[in-house]
């Protein structure tokens, strides 16, 4: 037997403060294909996903689109809470309501709206095609369905769109209750673009879209509960006024809460844990951040599912410059994993991913998944309209904790208590460029994270945590000098395209 390269785990963590970059993984033996390679991880104590992966609880990330889309590939979405109740749950509910091909809560207009707010409206949103109903809300019955072609050569723009619409007696729909094979077979035979679907006094509760049936996606490894609905998260603050809204978000079939706070080892943390556990024992709830081993035991002890790691490491966090207390993102996730496996609870390593490569380290670190921010910003699905600054297609990305957001109704509470007068920033406010849609990101991450997982020889996940434990996974300290070789170097210029997609 040869003497192992590198040191292990324990060794490499033995000086100061360490974060992705400062060391590298030494590559181990393959003798298995890349798509052999599982990424099912465990999120929480009872929640298991098929891909690592969260999004992060942000204005600027995760609302409805975003969680929707993290749970049909296999994630998970934590809506954040920088609002008020009321539109965190509809965010929640949005998501719980949402069957794969049809439109929930479809946009409807009233009997008063013309052409011209057909048209502002489709200039907006990309689509036109919009049912009518009684009082343009969807507790009212269907009148109609106005859509391009019954607009499209009309010249007086401020026609009602009741004189264009195609009238309900004409319409071809369908009950509710009805299956998705079912329905795509009614909108196939009719040869319309939209089937609306009404419950027994004609209102509307579903739209399908014809151009969705033709590129009809299947999610085969979604993230759902035992009623088959997708799987969501959602924030609340340790205030106590938010006991309030975690009422309401179970009300609306909420799977985790995650208890947002920057130091998570509080009193506070430790009364709504306890509070949580004994009002809704069947929650999981997620508490932190921390980032060492004793903040842990206070979690657990106080009941939490799963513990997320990081204090400062953010792309847009100056916590550790502001506040000189936190913990490098490396070490936090290596001794707080660590501690936590031996409880079984996971972690979550929340922060400073800038690429594949981290998430890889982050799980070799003992991390059972990942939770993006930067990464997932600028996808299509993240709330926020597109902008172009110097001609660059950018959306805005904003730290919850930057003056900006904590200026937002119900913002801040992450990091202060309500009648703080005085709020010192922990973050900043900026932009991140277009990523396209993660449908295709997030396939291109994860496709990427196999093939660094065999790299190391594992084929999960799991055997990645059984390796770092027997201290058969190994590791090397990365000089300066060392982190420039493994960039590109010594190039007048170059482009880098990080994926293409057959
Ligand atoms: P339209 O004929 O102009 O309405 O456009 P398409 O049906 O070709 O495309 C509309 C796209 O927007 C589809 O992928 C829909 O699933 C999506 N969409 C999301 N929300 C809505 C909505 O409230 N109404 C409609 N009509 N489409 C929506
Ligand atoms: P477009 O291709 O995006 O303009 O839209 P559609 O194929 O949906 O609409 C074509 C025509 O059919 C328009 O006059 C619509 O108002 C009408 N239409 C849309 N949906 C229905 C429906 O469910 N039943 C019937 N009978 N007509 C519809
Ligand atoms: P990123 O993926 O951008 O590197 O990090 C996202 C994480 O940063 C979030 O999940 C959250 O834990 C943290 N975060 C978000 N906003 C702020 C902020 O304003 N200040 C600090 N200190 N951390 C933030």
């Amino acid at each position: 037997m040869t003497t192992p390269d590198g040191v292990d785990a324990k060794n490499l963590f033995q000086t100061g403060g360490l974060t992705y970059d400062d060391f590298i993984l030494l590559p181990g033996h393959i003798d298995f294909d890349v798509d052999e390679v599982s990424l099912e991880t465990q999120f929480s104590r009872n929640i298991k996903l098929k891909l690592p992966v969260v999004s992060s609880p942000m204005d600027t990330v995760t609302e409805s689109g975003m969680a929707i889309k993290m749970a049909l590939l296999g994630g998970l979405g934590i809506i954040h809470s920088n609002c008020t109740i009321e539109d965190q749950v509809r965010e929640v509910r949005r998501v719980k309501r949402f069957e794969n091909g049809f439109i929930t809560e479809p946009i409807v207009m009233g009997p008063d709206a013309t052409v011209k707010d057909v048209q502002i409206f489709k200039e907006e949103h990309g689509f036109a095609g919009i049912p009518i109903t009684e009082d343009g809300t969807l507790a009212t019955p269907l009148i109609g369905i106005v859509t391009n072609r019954d607009f499209d050569f009309e010249k007086d723009f401020n026609k009602p769109v009741t004189e264009v619409m195609t009238p309900k007696e004409a319409l071809v729909t369908a009950k509710v209750g009805v299956t998705l094979v079912q329905a795509n077979e009614i909108l196939k035979k009719s040869k319309k673009g939209k089937l609306p679907i009404v419950d027994d006094q004609f209102r509307l509760a579903f739209l399908m879209s014809r151009t969705d049936l033709r590129t009809n996606e299947d999610f085969p490894h979604a993230s759902k509960s035992k009623d088959k609905q997708l799987l969501v998260g959602a924030t609340v603050s340790t205030h106590a006024e938010d006991r309030e809204r975690l009422v309401e978000l179970v009300g609306a079939g909420l799977d985790v809460v995650v208890l947002d706070s920057a130091q998570g080892d509080s009193s506070f943390q430790v009364k709504m844990l306890e509070h949580i556990k004994s009002e809704f024992p069947n929650l999981e709830v997620v508490a932190g951040n921390v980032v060492t081993a004793r903040q842990c035991e206070t979690l657990i002890k106080a009941g939490a599912d799963a513990l997320r790691i990081g204090m400062g490491p953010g792309s847009i966090c100056i916590t550790q410059e502001t506040m000189a207390v936190g913990r490098s993102q490396a070490s936090a996730v290596y001794f707080t994993s660590n501690f936590a496996r031996d409880h079984g609870i996971p972690v979550i390593a929340d922060g400073g991913i800038r690429s594949i490569g981290h998430i890889a380290k982050a799980l070799a670190l003992g991390a059972n998944s990942v939770m993006l921010g930067m990464l997932l910003a600028g996808t299509s699905e993240a709330p926020g309209e597109y902008f172009y600054e110097g001609g660059v297609r950018l959306k805005r990305y904003r730290g919850m904790a930057s003056l900006e957001a904590m200026e937002q109704k119900g913002g801040g509470k992450r990091y202060y208590r309500a009648n703080q007068r005085i709020k010192v920033a922990q973050g900043v406010s900026g932009a991140v460029v277009d990523k396209g849609s993660i449908t295709s990101y997030l396939l291109y991450l994860m496709q990427g994270l196999r093939q660094s997982l065999q790299d190391l020889g594992t084929r999960s996940v799991k055997a990645v945590h059984t390796q770092l434990q027997n201290g058969e996974l190994r590791f090397e300290a990365r000089s300066p000098a060392a982190q420039a070789e493994g960039n590109v170097h010594s190039l007048h210029s170059y482009q880098e395209p990080k994926f293409s997609m057959r």
